[in-house]
């Protein structure tokens, strides 16, 4: 029997306001942060607690490098100092992305490149990055996006072909693997993100902070010499040339971490894993169901990746063909009506599409950077436009974002599938109200 949507005026099917029932263990924060201004411990690096940190989660993650730093998108920065990005450099990055992840690069004076994502995964995808590699690529930049790992197989295989260093953005990929390998692990270098507060900040999170990890000596030292002045214990680390012959103020930056946000995130880790592994078991349950509902389709991950964390929530993609008359923005209109905290439809940003890569940007001032005239070898800048992208300009009316929880309020879960199947079993109403729009 028909029923009234709850965006013409019928009852709202999700009927809790705030389902996630999980808090976070706010007294062992208070009683790390305390302890630590207690003993005024309040600035360290490599020694105290962001020490303990680093050493537990290099533990945690297998890196055999893992260090600290304000941001991560500071962390990122420094990972593309240390595969040698510079300027007159291409450093490749998909435009549904997000401009913290590659901005690092950019401000030494490379030129972003912006690639595809693969529709299944809405993640990069290797194919169409490497058909834009040229002599002047210096790094691939690819982001886990809420936790759902890039195709690493791929991108390795790409970086071994032609000698190219992947910087991965692990900003929401705390807790995911890949082939059984802990993100932080299986590429070059990975930057993580402590930014927010859980359990709706990054899957650890203390505020602002950022964590690189790397196996790779060479890599850890040229990023301990770029941004680590005054950290205990580095100058015994720089073994390497030219790194060595540096004193303990090295090249004078400094990103480090804060101790007292580092200390959310240690508090954090101990419940990280739990915290995953109930937001994959809600994927799980949520996908199944949603695998009957006709007019979304749910986000695939990689077959080797197991991925936790969700930062920034689950995705399905809205098929417009299976409801015809519906656009997304209507579909994501009446399940916010039915009570659901769905969100888009869209990506985050479409990179490309910004001013500053639409038009190029006098980035340096005085005519000068890498998005202007020739500049280090870079040919003039050309400049990109609406069109340039379509797989992902097409997908980025379509996206819509869902929420995961850790320990839902039960019942929860039954009533967002309800929704969509209130939507889906009343789709001529709902196409009967919606604006019309000539395709
Ligand atoms: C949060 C985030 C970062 C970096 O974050 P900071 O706020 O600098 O810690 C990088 N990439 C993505 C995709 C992010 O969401």
């Amino acid at each position: 029997m028909a029923e009234q949507l709850a965006i013409h005026g019928g009852q709202q099917t999700v009927t809790h306001d705030e389902p996630e029932r999980w808090e976070r263990p706010v007294q062992k924060e208070k009683d790390l942060v305390n302890d630590l201004i207690d003993r005024l411990e309040i600035s360290a690096a490599g020694s105290g607690l962001p020490k303990e940190f680093e050493d537990a989660f290099a533990d945690y993650t297998g890196a055999k490098h893992c260090v600290t730093l304000n941001h991560g998108s500071t962390a990122l920065e420094a990972a593309y100092y240390a595969v040698g990005v510079g300027p007159g450099d291409e450093v490749i990055t998909p435009t549904a992305g997000y401009i913290g992840a590659y901005a690092g690069a950019l401000h030494m004076g490379a030129r972003p490149v912006f690639c595809e994502v693969d529709p299944d995964t809405l993640l990069a995808d290797p194919a169409d990055i490497e058909s834009r590699i040229t002599d002047r690529t210096a790094a691939i930049n690819v982001t886990h996006w809420n936790g759902r790992v890039c195709d690493m197989d791929a991108l390795l295989e790409i970086r071994d072909r032609y000698e190219i260093p992947i910087v991965e953005d692990a900003a929401h990929a705390h807790g995911s693997y890949w082939d059984g390998e802990h993100i932080g692990t299986v590429g070059d270098i990975c930057c993580f993100s402590l930014q927010g507060v859980n359990p709706y900040g990054k899957p650890l999170a203390g505020g602002e902070g950022g964590i690189l990890t790397t196996n790779n000596d060479e890599y850890y030292q040229r990023q301990l010499s770029y941004c680590h002045l005054h950290r205990s214990g580095m100058r015994e680390e720089l073994t390497h040339e030219p790194y060595t012959h540096l004193d303990y103020e090295v090249l004078g930056k400094k990103y480090r971490s804060h101790p007292l946000a580092i200390a959310f995130a240690k508090v954090g880790l101990e419940t990280l894993e739990y915290r995953c592994n109930r937001r994959i078991a809600y994927r799980k349950q949520l996908f199944e169901r949603l695998a009957d509902i006709d007019a979304v389709r749910t986000v695939k991950t990689y077959e080797k990746s197991d991925s936790g964390g969700f930062y920034g929530g689950l995705r399905v993609v809205f098929q417009p063909d299976e409801m015809p008359g519906v656009d997304a923005e209507t579909y994501v209109s009446a399940l916010q009506a039915e009570g659901v905290d769905a969100g888009g439809p869209g990506f985050h940003y479409m990179e490309h599409l910004r001013y500053q890569f639409k038009q190029g940007y006098d980035l340096w001032g005085n005519d000068r950077g890498p998005l202007g005239g020739e500049f280090c070898g870079l040919p003039t800048y050309e400049g990109y436009s609406k069109g340039d992208f379509p797989v992902s300009e097409e997908l980025d009316q379509r996206v819509i974002i869902l929420p995961s929880y850790i320990e839902p309020k039960p019942g929860h879960l039954d009533e967002v599938v309800a929704a969509f199947e209130k939507l889906e079993a009343n789709a001529e109403q709902l196409a009967a109200h919606s604006p019309t729009k000539t395709l």
